[in-house]
């Protein structure tokens, strides 16, 4: 017998294996036909080495354990909880807001149950969706009516093809905006089969300029809130009550996209005022887009609040249908509007609200709980120090306005091949059980614990860290 062929006649038979107590808490949990293909796996591996060197041939509790090993590595959710500790409240790429407890349970019910979702329960016929949400929106904005689609971007892409496809769309050369992804506003004005009629300069436009596009062609007026960007210096933009005022003479509806848009006055809170929905009603927009995700904190929907005659055109429109949201998120976004209905008390159940509002010197003292346990987490070849540091808001909302937040630096200790160990470092934490995304400034990797609620699951997550002891 040839050497090869004794090693292939020592490597255990998947029967052999799927007897070990390993394979049976396998087999248990991920159901048969899948440990056997993870074992063969092993078994495929353990041949293959055998095949390439003189590696040890394995038993069949070792095949089975990193069988079981990868089951359960390949089991975890892709879309997994991570800790932001980015320092940026609504991170996109990190699902922006965070929903309130109330919303998550009304979310909850109504996966698990049927619910009235399109059903009068007063007449007992047929009813809408929208109507869900109306008379919340309209409290708490002022508008007559209101509709619901799926994010922002559909929302002003519903706009202007309801009211200006195949017509003229004014916009202010300052306010051609783009967003991140594909996002720009003169892209989505030619799908939407609006023509997009810019005025004005890239700094300054003038009431005078809106006035002279205006024409028979003319379907709407579009205000768009420059959410992530200011232009500084010689500008001028002319505020939404004046064009207000020339929509309504011309008798042509005007949009304002907010964006962000805010049901709350943020100054009340300690940040900087941006402008409210109701406020931006009032002005005499004809129709108001918003977020659902950003600054209201509430699950990904776009909002269109404003005149009701217009609100009908939009419900008639088939993309309407195409846009529409699901039972899921329309709780959510209920349950999430009646929090505002209690504003006193908003701040401390709104995770968005309560987040962006966190006073410095709480965030500064969750630092000093928190560093000596991340020192020795991270083990000597890394220092830890507490760092000021400037938390954004994120997704586009007050842009150029940093909250002042605190934080942990970590840099490698000593000055040598600091790049390599700190991207390792980075990596590490990326790689627990609750992945943790910081941020990499000035060669430290920085936590800022602005959004760091559960410091207990924090510290237990970071156990099998130890960095020191690698290597
Ligand atoms: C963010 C934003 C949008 C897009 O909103 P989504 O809800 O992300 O689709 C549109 N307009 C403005 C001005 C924005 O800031």
């Amino acid at each position: 017998m040839g050497v090869r062929t004794s090693i292939l006649s020592r490597i255990p038979s998947v029967d052999e294996i799927l007897k070990t107590d390993a394979a049976r808490v396998a087999v248990a949990r991920f159901g048969r036909p899948r440990v056997v293909a993870a074992i063969r796996r092993g078994t495929d591996a353990a041949r293959q080495a055998s095949d390439t060197g003189d590696a040890p041939v394995p038993g069949p509790d070792a095949i089975a354990a990193a069988a079981l090993a990868w089951l359960e590595a390949d089991a975890r959710p892709n879309a997994r909880p991570v800790f932001n500790l980015t320092g940026t409240v609504l991170h996109t790429n990190l699902g922006r807001a965070v929903l309130a407890e109330a919303a998550v349970e009304a979310a909850t019910v109504a996966m698990r149950e049927a619910i009235a979702l399109e059903f009068d329960l007063v007449q007992g016929k047929r009813g809408e969706r929208d109507a869900l949400v109306r008379g919340l929106l309209c409290d708490l904005t002022g508008a007559e009516d209101a509709t619901v689609v799926n994010n922002n971007a559909a929302a002003v892409l519903l706009t202007l093809n309801t009211l200006a496809k195949g017509r003229d769309a004014i916009v202010s050369r300052g306010e051609l905006i783009e967003i991140g992804g594909a996002f720009r506003m003169p892209e989505i004005m030619a799908r939407a089969g609006a023509r997009l009629v810019e005025v004005g300069t890239t700094n300054r436009t003038h009431e005078k300029d809106y006035a002279a596009a205006i024409g028979p062609k003319t379907g709407l007026i579009l205000k768009v809130h420059t959410s992530n960007y200011r232009i500084e210096g010689f500008t001028r933009s002319v505020p939404a009550k004046a064009i207000a005022a020339l929509a309504r003479a011309s008798h042509v509806p005007l949009l304002n996209d907010l964006g962000s848009g805010t049901l709350v006055d943020l100054a009340r809170h300690g940040l900087a005022h941006e402008q409210t929905v109701r406020e931006a009603v009032a002005e005499g927009a004809d129709l108001v887009t918003f977020s659902g995700d950003k600054l209201l904190g509430g699950p990904q929907a776009g909002f269109i609040v404003g005149r009701r005659d217009l609100i009908a055109r939009l419900n008639r429109n088939p993309m309407k249908r195409a846009l529409r949201i699901d039972k899921i998120r329309l709780a959510a976004i209920e349950a999430t509007l009646r929090l505002y209905r209690d504003p006193d008390r908003l701040a401390e159940r709104l995770p968005t609200l309560r987040m962006m509002a966190r006073p410095c010197a709480d965030i500064a003292a969750a630092a000093e709980r928190l560093l000596p346990k991340i020192a020795a987490a991270v083990g000597p070849r890394f220092e830890a120090g507490i760092v000021a540091c400037d938390s954004q808001i994120g997704s586009g909302a007050l842009p150029t306005e940093t909250i002042a937040s605190a934080g942990i630096a970590l840099r490698v200790a000593g000055a040598k091949s600091s790049g390599r160990a700190l991207a390792a470092l980075v990596t590490a934490f990326r790689e627990l059980e609750r992945p943790v995304i910081g941020r990499v400034e000035n060669d430290a990797f920085m936590l800022d614990l602005r959004c760091l609620e559960d410091e207990a699951g924090f510290l237990r997550n970071l156990s099998p860290l130890r960095i020191g002891e690698r290597g």
